[in-house]
């Protein structure tokens, strides 16, 4: 079940005797506090209540799109851990994938000779993986309407690109 939180979203799914409760939003503001205040305000805050909490766990997603450097001679930097995730909705798994089977075939290349480094980075590239660098959604795109089209735009090339 997925309800809106203030600066985000919240979920609350039942397990067979428990319930994971989750939220994720943008910023410090979000903290173990504001979990709390989401369990008391969720629409089963009164079954919640009294409830034993077992785990807090915290997860972060990179927001920032690929790292400037998603290679080094030898380590290959795919999903979060080179930041390939849509800035705009934090949307990873996809990327995760495209971004793995691009290393792959990177090591694929590097086993023929060429170099890993520059083989990731063009198998990246043409995978379209590296224009998410260019997207800043909330500080761009959401700024005028020209700019929500540009980027409808460049959500077409990209998914051209995933074809
Ligand atoms: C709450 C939440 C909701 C999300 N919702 C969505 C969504 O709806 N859609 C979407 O597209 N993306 C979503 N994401 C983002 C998405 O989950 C990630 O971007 C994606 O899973 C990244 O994949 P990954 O393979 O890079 O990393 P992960 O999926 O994190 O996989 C890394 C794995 O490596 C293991 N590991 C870590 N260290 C070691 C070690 N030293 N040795 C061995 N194994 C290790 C970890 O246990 C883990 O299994 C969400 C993320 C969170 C936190």
């Amino acid at each position: 079940m997925y309800y809106f939180f203030s600066y985000g979203y919240g979920w609350l799914t039942p397990l067979r005797s428990a319930v994971k409760v989750g939220i994720g939003g943008l910023g410090s503001a979000f903290s173990r506090r504001s979990l709390d205040a989401f369990i008391k305000t969720s629409p089963i805050a009164e079954k919640l209540a009294g409830g034993k909490i077992v785990r807090y766990e915290a997860h972060r997603i990179p927001m920032q799109g690929p790292s400037p450097t998603i290679a080094t001679k030898r380590v290959l930097f795919a999903g979060d851990a080179g930041g390939f995730v849509f800035p705009g909705t934090g949307e990873g798994i996809y990327y995760a994938i495209k971004s793995g089977k691009a290393a792959a075939q990177a090591v694929a290349k590097a086993m023929q000779g060429d170099p890993l480094t520059e083989a990731y980075e063009r198998e990246a590239h043409k995978a379209g993986l590296l224009s998410l660098r260019e997207v800043n959604f909330l500080e761009d795109t959401l700024a005028s309407p020209h700019e929500a089209e540009r980027y409808v735009r460049r959500l077409k090339k990209l998914a051209r690109g995933f074809q």
